[in-house]
């Protein structure tokens, strides 16, 4: 069988060209901020990442770069800054924060009309009655990966792999408010295989480099791989083993080029998301 690509970077382009000349005609700009605590390589790569996006768009960014051992009080004074600052309409804490600071204190200081990655209580819990205006980017970005292929999701049978607040337990919601009917599975899963084999649409998001073969894909499946690893020579990969599992799967992301391009555009959206909220 012979599987079509879910193609994120070509959706997110398309997506950045329009909120170019969205935000072209936009005055004032958006604004988007970002704090990064630490010097955790990969997070320094993803806040480059939508600081350039962010450029490319035409939203005005800022950032503010604590140290490593920063203290609880330092970050949330940075994020006091950042909901104070009338330029910022939407900003991000990058993930994950040193041990010594507490996540959900600092998503918790985070005005909930600038949360731009919709983690904070308010948006999760308006997203679970489903009045979400600020999705978080990575799942609002799978589903529009999925409706614009015009991939058939009402009563499929969707399996996802993972259950973190960021990915997992959203997506899950997400794809049965697309009326599939949803099965979350985790560490402490039994017999998984026979679970995935099950799938009609498996989102995979684990952390764990080409974790899913080709014999725990069901024939015609669609495939969504959220992860992102960078091995040893230098190559990226993700949590599915897509060589092998593209030949059974009727639809599957590559990585790179599927979900992550799409959680960036997402970003940006809400960013322009909450510049509407507070200029309505
Ligand atoms: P995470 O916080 O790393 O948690 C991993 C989840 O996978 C946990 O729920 C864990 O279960 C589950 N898990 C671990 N081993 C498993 C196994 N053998 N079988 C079934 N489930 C298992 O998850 P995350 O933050 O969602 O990240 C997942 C991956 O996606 C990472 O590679 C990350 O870099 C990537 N990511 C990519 C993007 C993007 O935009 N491309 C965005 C976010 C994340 P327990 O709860 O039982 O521990």
């Amino acid at each position: 069988m012979k599987s079509q690509l879910l193609d994120g970077k070509n959706l997110a382009a398309r997506l950045r060209q329009k909120m170019k000349e969205q935000v072209g005609k936009m005055q004032p700009k958006p604004g988007l901020g970002v704090v990064l605590v630490g010097d955790n390589p990969a997070s320094k790569v993803y806040v480059e990442g939508k600081i350039r996006a962010c450029e490319d768009v035409g939203i005005v960014s800022k950032k503010i770069l604590l140290g490593k051992d920063a203290s609880e009080s330092e970050v949330i004074a940075a994020v006091e800054e950042m909901n104070q600052d009338k330029q910022v309409h939407g900003f991000i804490v990058q993930l994950p924060l040193p041990e010594q600071i507490d996540e959900h204190l600092i998503i918790d200081s985070i005005l909930s009309f600038k949360d731009a990655d919709g983690f904070s209580a308010v948006n999760v819990g308006n997203m679970f009655m489903g009045r979400g205006v600020l999705l978080p980017a990575t799942p609002k970005g799978i589903i529009r990966l999925l409706l614009d292929a015009q991939i058939p999701l009402k009563g499929k049978r969707a399996v996802v792999l993972g259950r973190s607040n960021i990915v997992g337990k959203p997506i899950s919601f997400l794809l049965q408010q697309q009326d599939c009917t949803v099965t979350m599975c985790h560490s402490k899963t039994e017999n998984l295989k026979n679970i995935t084999k099950e799938a009609d649409i498996l989102v995979v998001a684990i952390g764990k480099p080409r974790f899913v073969t080709k014999d725990m894909v069901k024939k015609g499946a669609v495939v969504v791989d959220v992860g992102m690893h960078r091995l040893e020579d230098g190559t990226l990969c993700g949590d599915v083993d897509f060589e092998k599992v593209k030949k059974k799967c009727s639809w599957i992301t590559p990585v790179p080029g599927g979900v992550g391009p799409m959680t960036i555009a997402m970003l940006l959206e809400n960013s322009i998301e909450c510049f509407y909220l507070q200029n309505r």
